[in-house]
């Protein structure tokens, strides 16, 4: 009987690596020919770069240190310049950038002063009910409007007047050091697949994970199916599943229909990567686009990094396109037309240097990095619940790369001590800060 694992990607595959590591029998079920999840990179002549903006939070100190320790020198330091796109022009987010106005003109930097100023007054005389409202009185509706809110209602497609107040405690990380792997972050997933075969863990590709049964409150049988059809049983020790809660709710039977004003379902992202023959004309590793005339939520810049993602001289970027619930984009067709007319209107590339295109989206997938909005969902923590209610199985997916393999590291621990309980405490989602406590 061995531990077997669902979906190879950042929480799966650092589960099956401390457990092949320590001497346990581990099967990791991928139903891609590709292993990585969103740690896969996209390939295209000499280009080796993330799917989308992946950025590696240094929030749980436990995860730092794991990659730290599997990249080693190949870990590299990363600048991380973040402008702001509004009304077509680019201010920065870090206060050391283009001085104390962040590339504001005097005017509308005077207009938004002005209008922090009236948000603390206001704070006085009214209640703070929503995020708006939160926002408003700490910094003043101009420059929460420019540096926060559009972005944020795309990325979470949760309006700012119904989105709940954010939690007051304060992230250690946001000043914390930023790093990035040599070649994207598909190298995480390289360096954990070899680590799990060295210790002989087998990795399944092409093979999905059909349905799970139970007995007594236990998993006991997998069916699975490979890619040319053929279908076969596993009978597992324990389950750890890195697969989304709604697919793992659907393998387990559940049959719990998400709520449609539940924010969290249905998020999706349709990425537009642009290769160009030379660096385009942004320093800056990502904007947020917050004006609501543009469709685009996000342009990663993968020159930026610094690393050996882009080739010398030349240039590629990444545009995101945040859809939600029943949302989507219309024409894929001219979606391609579309972005590159935007980017060079904006000034950002020529036409003539774009050599290449690729359209991807994903689904199921979450680019929102909080589990506060899930706790708020119903249906969600009711799926969580009943997973856990079957004591051989961890579902681990979270939203963020580093709280996924901060729940597969520690569902690795418990079954090596046996401790469920400290796996269910330190990941719960609605906990405020799990990863802290
Ligand atoms: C566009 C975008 C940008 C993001 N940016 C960031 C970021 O900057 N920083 C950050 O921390 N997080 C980011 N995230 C969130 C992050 O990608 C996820 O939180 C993280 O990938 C979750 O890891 P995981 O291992 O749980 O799942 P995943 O990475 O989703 O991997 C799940 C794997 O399971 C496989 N699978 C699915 N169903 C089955 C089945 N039935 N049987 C077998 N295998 C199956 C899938 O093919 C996949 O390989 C972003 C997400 C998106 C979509």
């Amino acid at each position: 009987m061995s531990i077997v694992i669902l979906g190879a990607g950042p929480g799966g595959l650092s589960a099956a690596y401390q457990l092949a590591r320590a001497g346990k029998k581990v099967v990791v079920l991928e139903k891609d020919s590709e292993p990585g999840g969103a740690l896969k990179s996209l390939r295209f002549r000499n280009f080796i770069v993330d799917y989308g903006h992946k950025e590696l939070y240094a929030r749980i100190p436990e995860v730092f240190r794991f990659w730290d320790d599997l990249l080693g020198d190949q870990f590299l330091p990363v600048c991380n310049r973040v402008g702001v796109l509004y009304q077509r022009e680019i201010f920065e987010r870090d206060p050391k950038y283009r001085g104390f106005r962040r590339g504001m003109p005097w005017k509308l930097f005077v207009r938004c002063v002005s209008q922090a100023a009236w948000g603390r007054v206001s704070r006085i005389r009214k209640p703070i009910q929503s995020r708006q409202d939160w926002n408003i009185a700490r910094k003043g509706s101009g420059f929460s409007e420019i540096f926060n809110q559009g972005y944020h209602q795309k990325v979470t497609g949760v309006d700012w007047s119904d989105a709940y107040l954010p939690s007051t405690s304060s992230d250690p990380s946001q000043n914390a050091e930023r790093r990035h792997p040599l070649t994207g972050t598909s190298l995480i997933a390289d360096k954990l697949i070899s680590g799990i075969q060295e210790a002989g863990g087998q990795i399944l590709l092409g093979t999905t994970a059909l349905s799970l049964s139970n007995t007594d409150g236990k998993i006991t049988n997998i069916l699975a199916q490979k890619h040319n059809g053929a279908l076969f049983h596993l009978q597992p020790e324990t389950v750890i599943a890195g697969i989304s809660l709604e697919l793992l709710s659907s393998t387990l039977g559940l049959q719990a229909k998400p709520n449609k004003v539940e924010a969290s379902f249905g998020r999706k992202v349709v990425l537009v990567h642009v290769f160009l023959r030379c660096p385009p004309r942004m320093p800056h590793l990502r904007l947020e686009v917050s004006c609501p005339e543009s469709q685009i939520g996000r342009i990663t810049n993968y020159g930026a990094y610094d690393n050996d993602m882009v080739p010398i001289g030349l240039g590629a970027l990444c545009i995101e396109y945040f859809t939600h619930g029943h949302a989507t984009i219309k024409s894929r067709a001219n979606l391609q037309k579309k972005t590159i007319r935007e980017l060079v209107d904006l000034d950002i590339i020529d036409e003539a240097n774009v050599i290449g295109v690729h359209i991807s989206s994903t689904s199921h997938s979450d680019a929102a990095t909080s589990w506060e909005d899930y706790s708020r969902d119903l249906t969600r923590m009711q799926m969580y619940d009943f997973a856990c209610s079957f004591s051989n199985l961890y579902p681990i997916q979270r939203s963020g790369i580093d709280r996924s393999t901060h729940a597969g590291i520690l569902a690795a621990s418990a079954i090596l001590t046996g401790d469920r309980q400290l796996f269910l405490q330190k990941t719960k989602p609605d906990f405020p800060t799990p990863w802290l406590s």
